[in-house]
């Protein structure tokens, strides 16, 4: 979204905004509604929380909390890959 690299779908996050447009993570891709995705990548997560682009693409005006819903999913997401590279439990 907004960037022009090119990431595989598994690369990218799917948020979607809840009735109370609360930012929500849909990690499943099962939540209904629109749809924003981000490359699972700190610059694209960035520049999306610098250009609000989520709520853009959401066409809602997200509450204060969505850039720290937006900040916990990349950060988990980092951490999950990093139990994959044999860091010690
Ligand atoms: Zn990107």
């Amino acid at each position: 979204m907004g960037c022009r690299g090119r990431e595989p779908q598994s690369a990218l996050l799917r948020f979607v905004a809840d009735p109370g447009q609360e930012l929500r993570l849909d990690s499943e891709r099962r939540l209904p509604g629109r749809g924003a995705y981000l490359h699972a990548r700190s610059e694209c997560v960035e520049q999306a929380l610098k250009r609000r682009s989520l709520g853009r693409a959401l066409k809602t005006r997200l509450g204060p909390a969505a850039d720290g819903v937006v900040l916990v999913a990349l950060a988990s997401l980092d951490q999950a890959r990093g139990e994959g590279e044999g860091a010690a439990p």
